[in-house]
């Protein structure tokens, strides 16, 4: 199996080429040449998760250095549960958050730090990580990468711009994985990172690589996921569900699109979005206009423009193709509110901002009865919104908590590139 670029003028490539280079040399992104029918034994609700993923993966890296090592790296990346939580007979939560910074973001980001220590293993030369995060993918990365061998890993957030908890979760590290909490905003962590990959003096001494959430080697496992869940919703309840994903960037709901087109039993996908409306905007106009983000309480989901619509557009190439396949609505603050008080009292059932942007859509916008919400992260991680919606405390699971009483560390640095890599 190779891999093309969405714009078309890159060569084509094989999976780990793909994982390393993170973006195509064309500015594309990678995306499968085709894509290959489910083995039909993936459709075993008795199989394991690592076993699901093994089957799933396999024709992607048919013929790729990984191959191999892929029930390896399988077991070692989805070593934590996937749990479906049904609040009725069919309307379903599909809990993604049992992983170490308990959301969604644990699958790719670990898939990804197994692989390029396996393809490490042939380099004399340590790789190094850059990450500049606004809060999230930076935790996810760091402990997806902690104790990776041959590999070392910076995380650049802004100070006092991330929450305590998330703060946490950068700083809790050591060993292989350097935090800087940099005096400036988010864009400032991502001017130094991206000075660092043109700078010659830089690359002169370092390997640097990057391992943001375009990468193949996240987009992948996260198709996984709707496999298992499907196959065991339909054991249970006989049905196809239509699955809701609270989306940002997208690549949440490509890895749905791909269960879907490789034939995971899911009936259709529809997308939950907060106040930045580019693609239901793009649905009814057909004009597709990227804009700055707003900030909402589902911040994970902030974006303007979100980065996999290229792979999105890709997957259906015109406008009405686009619009038969995919739907979405835009939630707004006081309707992300509204959701996390009627779920619990309705249903004894905690849910993070983003979650309640599809549970929401799931109440308001969706006819049929067999459905999935995709739940992105743990209510726990967003205790400051949803504490005063419910009057109580949200109790903290045992792999955040364990995360939050580790001690922290960090340098703190001004945002310049000398800082990060001093001469
Ligand atoms: C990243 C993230 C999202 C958005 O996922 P995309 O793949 O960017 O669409 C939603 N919820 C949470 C909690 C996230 O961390």
């Amino acid at each position: 199996m190779k891999f093309v670029s969405t714009r078309g003028e890159a060569k084509k490539v094989a999976a780990s080429e793909a994982i390393l280079q993170g973006l195509a040399p064309d500015g594309g992104l990678y995306v499968p040449e085709v894509l290959p029918d489910l083995d039909e034994r993936a459709l075993d609700p008795s199989l394991s998760y690592p076993e699901v993923a093994e089957l799933l993966l396999r024709p992607f890296f048919n013929g790729d250095r990984l191959e191999a090592k892929l029930p390896e790296l399988c077991r070692s990346a989805f070593s934590f549960p996937v749990d479906l939580h049904y609040q009725t007979e069919t309307q379903a939560t599909l809990e993604l958050f049992h992983g170490p910074t308990a959301a969604f973001k644990d699958f790719g980001a670990r898939f990804l730090a197994f692989s390029m220590e396996e393809l490490q293993k042939d380099s004399s030369e340590d790789l190094t990580i850059l990450v500049a995060t606004s809060g999230d993918t930076g935790g996810a990365v760091a402990a997806a990468f902690y104790d990776r061998k041959g590999i070392e890993v910076r995380v650049l957030y802004p100070k006092g711009r991330v929450s305590a908890r998330q703060e946490k979760q950068l700083t809790c590290w050591g060993g292989n994985v350097s935090t800087y909490s940099v005096e400036g905003n988010f864009d400032d962590c991502q001017r130094v990172v991206k000075e660092a990959f043109v700078s010659e003096r830089v690359k002169a001494d370092f390997k640097l690589s990057s391992a943001n959430s375009i990468n193949l080697g996240r987009l992948l496992p996260q198709a996984v996921y709707y496999v298992y869940a499907s196959v065991r919703y339909q054991e249970k309840t006989g049905r196809k569900p239509v699955i809701i994903v609270p989306s940002g960037n997208v690549g949440n709901s490509i890895g749905a699109y791909y269960a879907a087109a490789m034939g995971a039993p899911i009936e259709r996908i529809v997308l939950a979005v907060n106040s930045n409306r580019v693609i239901p905007d793009y649905l009814d106009s057909g004009d597709y206009t990227p804009r700055a983000s707003v900030q909402t309480l589902a911040n994970a989901m902030d974006v303007g423009d979100p980065s996999n619509m290229e792979r999105l557009r890709h997957l259906f190439p015109n406008f009405s193709q686009f619009k038969s396949q995919v739907s979405a609505f835009s939630v707004s603050d006081e309707e992300i509110k509204s959701s996390i008080k009627a779920t619990d009292q309705q249903y004894a059932y905690l849910i993070c901002p983003h979650t309640a942007a599809g549970e929401f859509v799931r109440q308001n916008y969706v006819d049929e009865e067999a459905t999935v919400v995709v739940a992105t992260a743990h209510p726990a991680k967003f205790e400051t919104i949803v504490e005063p919606l419910i009057g109580r405390t949200v109790p903290v699971p045992e792999n955040l908590a364990s995360l939050l009483n580790s001690e922290s560390r960090y340098t703190s640095i001004a945002p310049e590139l000398d800082q990060l890599f001093p001469r």
